[in-house]
C-alpha cells in the first residue's frame, strides 16, 4: 500500500515537472511560431500576446461601404519611384511571400501628414478563390491581397522605431479578382516562386525592380481610409490603412504559383494534423501549403472608415 502511494507520488511529481516544461516550451515559443492554424493560430494570438492582439482597434476589418463617410481631404497619392539601384527581394518568410525593396521608395499625399518610406510588399492568398483577402468589402474577401508597407520617415529613424507609434506605418492594400488574363506586372515574382517555395531553403532571389505605383488598381484616387493594426503578431496598433477601392487581376496559374508555396514543416513539437491543406513528400513528411494566410475580420469598435470619393455606386 505504501508502496503503491510512493509510486503515485513520483508519478505525480513527473507530470508537474512534465507540465512545467511544456508551459515553459510554448511560452518561448510563442514568441517565435505564431501561424495561421493548429496550435498557434490567429484565435491563440491574444494569449500569445496579451498586450497588443488584444487591442481595440485591430485590423483586419469588414468595410461595410454604406457606412463609411465621404472626405474629401483625401487626395490622390504622390511616388517617388524607381529609384535609381533600387533593388527587388523576393523570400519566403513562412507567412507570406514578401519582397523587401531595397532602396529610396515613397510615398507622400493621401491624406497622410508625412512621408513614409516603403520597406516591402507581401501578400495574402487563399485555397479557393472564395477567400483569402484579409480585408472585406461587404462581408466579401477576394482571392488575394497585397501589402505595400511603409514607415513615417519625417518622424522616425527606422521602421523599428516607427512600428510601435500610432503615425508610425502606412500600408496600402490592394484586392485581386481572378482575370482570364496573366497579371504582367506579377510574373516576375511568379516565375520564382518555385525557387523560393519552401520557407527551410532560407532562398532569396532578385526580381526585377519596377515602381511601386504600377502595383495600384485603375482609379487609384478612390480608396478606404481607417486606422488599425499589423494583421500580424505583434498586432501593433501603428497602421493608416488605405484599401483601394478598385481591384487588380490575377490569373488562376498565377494563383496557382502562390498556392504551391509551402509554410512550415512539421516537427516533433508540433505535429502538423493531416488537412485538405497539407501534402506528404516522398520522405513521409509532412508539410502545410502556404495558403489561407489571413487574420479574420476584427471589430471596428466604433471606428468610422472613411472614403475618398463622393459617390458610392459611381465607378
Ligand atoms: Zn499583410
Amino acid at each position: 500500500m505504501r508502496r503503491k502511494q510512493e509510486v503515485m507520488e513520483i508519478s505525480i511529481v513527473a507530470f508537474l515537472i512534465f507540465s512545467a516544461c511544456l508551459t515553459i516550451y510554448h511560452g518561448v515559443d510563442a514568441q517565435h511560431h505564431w501561424s495561421y492554424r493548429n496550435y498557434n493560430g490567429p484565435e491563440k494570438w491574444p494569449e500569445m500576446y496579451p498586450s497588443q492582439c488584444t487591442g481595440y482597434y485591430q485590423s483586419p476589418v469588414d468595410i461595410r461601404t454604406d457606412e463609411t463617410r465621404c472626405n474629401l481631404q483625401l487626395t490622390t497619392f504622390g511616388f517617388y519611384d524607381p529609384p535609381q539601384g533600387g533593388k527587388f527581394i523576393a523570400h519566403n518568410n513562412a507567412h507570406s511571400i514578401q519582397v523587401d525593396t531595397n532602396g529610396q521608395f515613397f510615398l507622400a499625399y493621401g491624406g497622410l501628414q508625412d512621408r513614409y518610406r516603403i520597406s516591402q510588399l507581401h501578400f495574402h492568398w487563399g485555397s479557393s478563390n472564395d477567400k483569402g483577402s484579409e480585408h472585406k468589402i461587404n462581408d466579401e474577401a477576394a482571392p488575394m491581397e497585397m501589402h505595400i508597407v511603409s514607415w513615417n520617415v519625417d518622424k522616425y529613424s527606422s521602421m523599428a522605431e516607427a512600428v510601435t507609434k500610432p503615425d508610425g506605418l502606412a500600408v496600402l492594400s490592394i484586392l485581386f479578382r481572378v482575370s482570364y488574363y496573366d497579371n504582367p506586372l506579377l510574373e516576375p515574382l511568379v516565375q520564382v516562386i518555385p525557387y523560393i517555395r519552401d520557407p527551410e531553403w532560407n532562398n532569396s532571389v532578385e526580381i526585377p525592380c519596377v515602381a511601386i505605383s504600377a502595383f495600384l488598381p485603375r482609379c487609384p484616387e478612390k480608396y478606404y481610409r481607417y486606422h488599425g493594426s499589423l494583421t500580424t503578431p505583434r498586432c501593433y496598433e501603428s497602421v493608416t490603412w488605405t484599401v483601394f477601392k478598385e481591384k487588380q487581376t490575377i490569373s488562376e496559374r498565377q494563383l496557382y504559383y502562390f498556392r504551391s508555396a509551402l509554410m512550415a514543416h512539421t516537427t516533433k513539437e508540433f505535429p502538423i494534423p493531416h488537412t485538405p491543406h497539407t501534402i506528404v513528400n516522398p520522405s513521409g513528411e509532412i508539410l502545410d501549403l502556404l495558403v489561407d494566410n489571413a487574420r479574420p475580420t476584427q471589430p471596428l469598435n466604433g471606428r468610422v472608415i472613411e472614403r475618398s470619393f463622393p459617390y458610392l455606386d459611381v465607378v
